[in-house]
């Protein structure tokens, strides 16, 4: 039958924890990693009955490894060995063994002998009503492409034996993918997923270390399942991600990730199908489409003191007017050509809590969306429940999310006036001044390593959002990453940033703003220059360039002098590709964790990583 199922090896902790996770995540299938089994203090039993008590169908034990071609007395007890294997297999209520290619110096380079071997493990494994499933390893002697290990199983051609289609030593060696679609079904015996990033390493410490689930890396994952499911293969398709992070964390986070992973997965496979005129398979329940994002109705900020602080200077020396005051909360709400700042001050609740918490700091986004209702109905299939905050008697109510640190992201309808959603709940008292803030143009997540991967599946699923490839930078304190996630239309986009430990910005970030968040918030204007002269003159400070950026910029692009000179002395960041030119600035930094970035784009379509460098030596000065 064709389910969902995960692998123990992609999760940290005791094996009665991943099998509860894994159950409460969703699945119903679950492979055994012999090596959990090594550590629990149990019988292979009581994990057969665990497994029942939860719904949990054991489909394989694995790996069973160094096996085909040894010569004596090794091939010998490779064979007790197995019978031994079989003997745990009856004890847990399984009936699949999983072995794969060697990596013995002692294996023969004689594809005869091997099919031979594995054709009498598999007449023994036939006397007990078990499979067997074969798999080439990316980095095995003889065989490391599912071209030879389907070439050696079909030379066995036994009934009960079949290959295991494991998407990462498929995708890494990048062996073909079409072709897989030519394989009977009766030839697969199981079929696995995983993801890695598109970094250049070697295949084995790759699988070891930095295996994810799908979508969260950059291999073809998706066209992979697309070719294997045209096999007419229908049997579980099972997640094996060996990744250090994920054994970190709580089995608990793990198991729903690698859940909205597969869930997101065939969704996509679905609709690659359909477009190819094939019928959908439905594997896991039916998710309400991701709804279209409309953009950023507002962004929330958490504050503590009263009125009239630095916080509210700056929102004014940037160009925003409060222009509303809550009915019945103390929260302001700031605005500049449609943009929306809302800045709550209240004693206690969420934005209080998060203010104790965080500080000054952004506490909720609000998202505008075509469907709302049916994006909380996706959100909550996914796994992330509906949040409804303490309201006021006429106040609307607006369902939300959590998002990083238990910030809170706001679906909210399409706007049907300019202030359908606000007067509801506001009190206007002022007009907005003419400012030239136009859009909010990305903000950023600065995440623990430990939880990237997590947020990024959030994201992707959830909200419906797509990354672009990954960014790495050198920090002055150590190395940065960064893969931006974003709307198919732009309107929304969100580097998520990530560190190793020691002191490196996005680090200190961290620390000072006792979790992840969102460090800083660009917005655009059609004129930087302009802008930062009238926003200097209103008191912002912005982050001090060193003179020596400029004088490389000078070396690297044509910049008419008289323009070089005024960018240095207000301090602009410039970059240049194909699409066109880059102008930014950056504020500084507001209470040691949070500032504003300001970006001109005539036609570029990046983010300015060139600059990061400087840009994080300038804050660390
Ligand atoms: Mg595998
Ligand atoms: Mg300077």
């Amino acid at each position: 039958m064709l389910r969902w199922s995960i692998a123990t090896v992609s999760m940290g902790g005791t094996l009665e924890a991943k099998l509860a996770a894994v159950a409460r995540a969703g699945f119903r299938a679950v492979e055994i990693f012999e090596n959990d089994l090594t550590f629990f203090s149990g019988k292979p039993r009581d994990v057969r009955a665990r497994a029942e008590d939860l719904g949990l169908e054991i489909i394989g034990l694995q790996p069973m490894r160094d096996f085909e071609g040894m010569p004596e007395p090794l091939r010998s007890r490779n064979f007790d060995r197995a019978e031994r294997k079989f003997d745990l297999m009856e004890e847990l209520g399984t009936r699949f063994l999983g072995m794969c290619s060697s990596v013995s110096e002692d294996s023969a380079d004689d594809m005869q002998r091997a099919a031979a071997d594995l054709a009498e493990l598999a007449d023994r494994a036939a006397q007990r009503g078990f499979r067997l499933g074969y798999e080439a390893l990316a980095w095995g002697r003889h065989v490391r492409d599912w071209i030879s290990a389907y070439e050696l199983v079909c030379l066995a051609d036994r009934p009960n034996l079949g290959i295991v289609l494991d998407s990462f030593h498929i995708c890494v060696n990048k062996n073909p993918l079409a072709p897989l679609a030519d394989i009977p079904a009766s030839r697969i015996g199981l079929v696995q997923l995983s993801d890695a990033p598109g970094i250049v390493m070697d295949p084995m410490s790759l699988s070891r270390h930095h295996r994810c689930f799908p979508g969260q890396g950059d291999h073809p994952v998706d066209t992979f399942l697309d070719a294997v499911m045209k096999t007419g293969y229908r049997g579980p398709i099972s997640l094996e991600a060996f990744n250090d992070q994920f054994r970190g964390a709580p089995a608990t986070t793990i198991a729903r990730d690698g859940m909205r992973s597969m869930q997101i997965a065939g969704e996509t496979l679905d609709r690659n199908r359909v477009a190819q005129g094939l019928a959908p398979l439905h594997i896991g329940p039916d998710l309400p489409p991701a709804a279209q994002i409309g953009g950023i109705e507002f962004v929330e900020f958490a504050s503590g003191s009263p009125g009239g602080d630095s916080f509210e200077a700056l929102l004014g020396g940037l160009g925003f007017t409060r222009v509303a005051r809550h009915r019945s909360k103390e929260v302001d709400l700031y605005r500049q050509n449609g943009l929306n700042i809302v800045v709550n001050r209240e004693q206690d609740g969420f934005a209080h809590s998060f203010y104790l918490m965080h500080g000054t700091s952004v506490c909720a986004l609000g998202l505008r969306l075509d469907n709302p209702e049916g994006a909380l109905e996706r959100a909550n299939a996914l796994g992330a429940p509906t949040y409804f905050g303490r309201i006021g008697p006429g106040e609307a109510l607006i369902p939300a999310v959590a998002g990083v640190e238990n910030s809170l992201i706001y679906f909210m309808g399409e706007k049907t006036g300019p202030r359908s959603n606000w007067d509801q709940d506001f009190v206007f008292e002022t007009q907005e001044a003419p400012g030239a803030l136009v859009a909010f143009d990305h903000f950023s997540n600065v995440l623990r390593r430990s939880e990237f991967l997590s947020w990024m599946t959030f994201y992707k699923s959830v909200l419906g959002l797509v990354n672009d490839p990954q960014v790495e930078v050198a920090d002055p304190y150590g190395a940065f990453f960064s893969r931006v996630i974003r709307s198919k239309d732009g309107s929304v986009r969100i580097p998520l940033n990530i560190a190793d430990g020691g002191s490196t910005a996005v680090s200190r970030f961290i620390d000072a703003f006792g979790g992840s968040g969102v460090q800083h918030i660009a917005l655009e204007t059609g004129d930087l220059l302009g802008f930062v002269e009238a926003a200097v003159a209103r008191g912002v400070s912005f982050l001090d360039i060193p003179d020596n950026y400029y004088a490389d910029l000078a070396s690297r692009f044509d910049i008419a002098p008289e323009m070089l000179e005024r960018m240095r002395r207000l301090n602009i960041l410039y970059d240049r590709n194909r699409g066109g030119e880059f102008f930014h600035i950056y504020t500084s930094t507001f209470e040691e964790r949070f500032f504003f970035e300001i970006v001109e784009r005539r036609g570029y379509d990046q983010y300015g990583a060139a600059n990061t460098p400087v840009r994080l030596a300038a804050q660390m000065a």
